[in-house]
């Protein structure tokens, strides 16, 4: 399986988050110029993060983007779902059908594969994308302290 750049760069957004504690929240254009993205893709992902309740944007002095309590303990599994969709690895049906799709046997397969793709990630949250050796290297990115 590929992620889409989309999905890759949501988290991308959500480790440099899991680092980000209290005061010191970031700006969407601050995870942009630390991930080395354009602003533009990032304030896309940020929506689509805030849409899922993964991230919120928080007011006043200190404020910025911060992870919420179920963006810490979503899976990495449930995220990349949502982000990806519900397409299959491949395009069996569409615009030209494959004639083979009613009785394919490496449709079926595919099908459990990425199940066990997902499974996998499912195994991991958010918060523990940030770990050590990860989380040293995620805040030093920004150029900004903790
Ligand atoms: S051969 Fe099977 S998996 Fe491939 S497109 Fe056709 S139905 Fe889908």
């Amino acid at each position: 399986m590929k992620l889409t750049k989309f999905t890759d760069l949501s988290l991308r957004a959500v480790m440099r988050l899991a680092v980000a504690e209290g005061d010191s929240s970031l700006t969407t254009r601050e995870v942009a110029e630390a991930m080395d993205v354009p602003y533009t893709h990032m304030a896309k992902a940020v929506s689509r993060l805030q849409h899922l309740g993964v991230v919120e944007a928080r007011r006043g002095r200190g404020g910025g983007l911060g992870l919420t309590a179920l963006g810490r303990r979503a899976t990495v599994g449930w995220l990349v779902r949502e982000l990806e969709g519900e397409d299959e690895v491949v395009a069996c049906e569409g615009e030209q059908p494959c004639p083979l799709r009613a009785a394919c046997r490496l449709r079926s397969a595919l099908r459990r594969a990425q199940e066990s793709f997902y499974a996998e990630l499912d195994t991991l949250s958010v918060a523990e994308l940030s770990a050590s050796p990860a989380g040293p290297v995620l805040l030093s990115l920004s150029g900004r302290a903790n």
